[in-house]
């Protein structure tokens, strides 16, 4: 299942500690810029749960 993200709490890119720490570690591809913002390609993603662990806001979570 794709990860799901809180854009109140990401906010934009450029204001991320991490400067936008989740499409560099993605290496699906899945997560995107577009706008400034942080995009989710679902059909990208497979499930690793690296940029859960690795957003500074903890924006990126999962339906449990
Ligand atoms: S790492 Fe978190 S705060 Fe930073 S851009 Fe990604 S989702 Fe937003
Ligand atoms: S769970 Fe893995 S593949 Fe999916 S968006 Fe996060 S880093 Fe990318």
């Amino acid at each position: 299942m794709p990860v799901l993200i809180d854009m109140e709490k990401c906010g934009k890119i450029k204001d991320c500690p991490g400067e936008g720490l989740c499409i560099k570690v993605c290496e699906a591809g899945a997560l995107i810029e577009e706008d400034g913002e942080i995009v989710l390609v679902p059909e990208n993603c497979d499930d690793c749960d690296i940029c859960i662990q690795s957003c500074p806001n903890e924006a990126i979570t999962k339906k449990s």
